[in-house]
């Protein structure tokens, strides 16, 4: 039986992996967020339209829409490599949560999810 190679983790390991179930996630999830991050700083660090500038909140998305089919097709680390990799990354912007989603409400791209935006602000 193997176990985990973190100190002072004796999990046993699964599969081919040098690391438990638990410390593998939080390996994954490091790497993931560390793409992230540098995405957003690459993309200017705030939302373009508000100014908001919590990284946790912020959303890479396509100025001329269909962001949602791309990451769906590619996976999100896909298209934050490409962007990373890129020169040119004009096509993509930074949005915080709230702003994504008012834009996507206002331009349709909800496609029959049930939300509602109150244009009473
Ligand atoms: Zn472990
Ligand atoms: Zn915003």
């Amino acid at each position: 039986m193997r176990h985990c190679t973190r100190p002072e983790c004796d999990d046993q390991v699964r599969y081919r992996s040098r690391l438990c179930v638990y410390h593998d996630n939080e390996l994954a999830c490091k790497v993931r967020r560390n793409v992230r991050q540098e995405v957003i700083e690459i993309l200017g660090g705030y939302c373009v339209r508000c100014g908001f500038d919590d990284w946790r909140a912020l959303q890479v998305d396509h100025v001329h829409g269909g962001g949602s089919a791309e990451y769906k097709k590619k996976g999100n680390m896909k298209v934050y490599r490409e962007i990373i990799a890129a020169d040119d990354f004009t096509g993509y912007q930074l949005l915080c949560a709230n702003c994504n989603w008012i834009k996507r409400y206002k331009n349709k791209e909800t496609k029959g999810e049930k939300i509602r935006v109150s244009e009473k602000a």
